[in-house]
């Protein structure tokens, strides 16, 4: 375990690291605006599945989605077939959060507490239901409708405040308390529970070659493995691990007392924690420079044409009634009329902060009814 430390030690910094840098982004989302900063939709995976059907059928993305979060889904599939559910286990800001929680939950309870297999067995399906039910909506839809329920996006709002939020999305404010108190009581909740993503990298990556195998002879059934398993996996009485539900966190190795006792296998060669998480590491970064490079990397829409109009379709939520009604050429008045606006909203109020002002507004509705309405000349 000694000898591991550091590859621990390596594993939640890089974990921290990811929350850290999505955090700021999401806080550079609201303040410079869509334009500049990619919003959490377009840095989450998810969106790309959301966003697949349209693709599809139109050679679009859906509101919200762009190239490089078409390109974040794919690579992650890709890490999936190759290495399970290692986005989930070295990646996932959310999933990290939830094991920060977790460890500060441990220390103030003193003992790792697990749901009763009761209530765990049978939860766990759930996370497959919210994948079908949130993308088959998502698709039909084609819009982010899960959005004012997701708590991954009230995270990424957080710096807008409580009260915005609560106005906003209630719903997904909620379930991010849920989610973190629960992952204080019990590790990695949403990812058990609840997240659709790591319900469809489970299935996805379960043919991988990559497993974690236990060898019966060195095992000295200390149980510590199972103790620091953040999924509550029974790796003390496997032989190998082909669970779905396993995220290929490494620490069960890293925890393991016994050299020898637990290894990450592909195939027949045995393949060390560090190598693993290098691995998926060079995977990640590695197709993300490579999608720069060919120009699939965009997180945010192209740059207006100085002087061309848009339509109102391409109006933002980082924008102003002002601005909004001089990019799309319509008078202010005209624009206040064709989107609803009560007068009273000030001109410099953001498209998507006019329910703050004015409940009850919503944006993207009246923005979906007046999709086919040309403002061009
Ligand atoms: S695999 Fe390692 S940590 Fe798990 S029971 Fe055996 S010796 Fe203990
Ligand atoms: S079995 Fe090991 S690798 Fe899999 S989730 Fe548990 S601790 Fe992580």
């Amino acid at each position: 375990m000694k000898k591991h430390r550091l590859t621990m030690y390596l594993r939640w910094a890089l974990l921290a690291i990811f929350v850290v840098l999505v955090t700021y982004a999401a806080y550079l989302h609201q303040v410079l605006g869509g334009a500049k900063a990619p919003s959490i939709h377009a840095l989450c995976p998810f969106g790309g599945l959301e966003s697949l059907y349209q693709v599809f059928t139109t050679g679009s993305f859906i509101n919200k989605i762009f190239a490089g979060t078409m390109t974040l889904f794919a690579l992650t599939l890709v890490i999936a077939i190759l290495f399970r559910r290692s986005f989930c286990g070295l990646i996932c800001p959310f999933g990290a959060i939830q094991e920060f929680f977790a460890k500060l939950g441990q220390t103030i309870f003193k003992r790792k507490l697990v749901m009763p297999a009761s209530i765990d067995k049978p939860l766990r399906y759930l996370k497959y239901v919210v994948l079908v039910v949130t993308v088959v909506y998502a698709w039909k839809t084609a819009g982010l409708w899960m959005a004012p329920y997701d708590p991954w996006s009230a995270y990424g709002h957080l710096s807008e405040g409580l009260d915005s939020i609560w106005q906003e999305s209630a719903v997904g404010l909620i379930i991010l308390g849920i989610t973190l108190l629960g992952s204080l009581i019990f590790d990695r909740f949403f990812c058990k529970y609840l997240c659709p993503m790591g319900a469809l990298y489970g299935i996805i990556g379960k043919p991988s070659p990559f497993k974690i195998v236990r060898n019966e002879i060195m095992c000295v059934n200390c149980g510590i493995c199972n103790n620091n398993c953040p999924m509550n996996i029974d790796v003390q009485h496997s032989l190998k691990i082909s669970s779905a539900e396993c995220i290929n966190c490494q620490t069960c190795i890293l925890n393991c007392p016994k050299t020898g006792a637990l290894n990450s296998q592909a195939g027949q060669t045995i393949i060390k924690p560090l190598t693993v998480i290098v691995l998926v590491m060079v995977v990640f970064f590695g197709s993300i420079f490579t999608a720069q490079v060919a120009g699939v990397y965009d997180l945010t829409p192209a740059a207006l044409k100085a002087g061309e109009p848009i339509t109102y379709d391409e109006i933002k939520g980082y924008m102003s009634i002002k601005e909004a009604a001089e990019s799309s050429k319509t008078g202010l008045k005209e624009f206040y009329e064709k989107f609803k606006i009560p007068v009273s909203v000030p001109s410099e109020t953001k498209m998507k902060e006019i329910s703050t002002v004015s409940p009850g507004y919503d944006f993207d509705n009246i923005k979906e009814s007046l999709k086919n309405l040309s403002n061009q000349p």
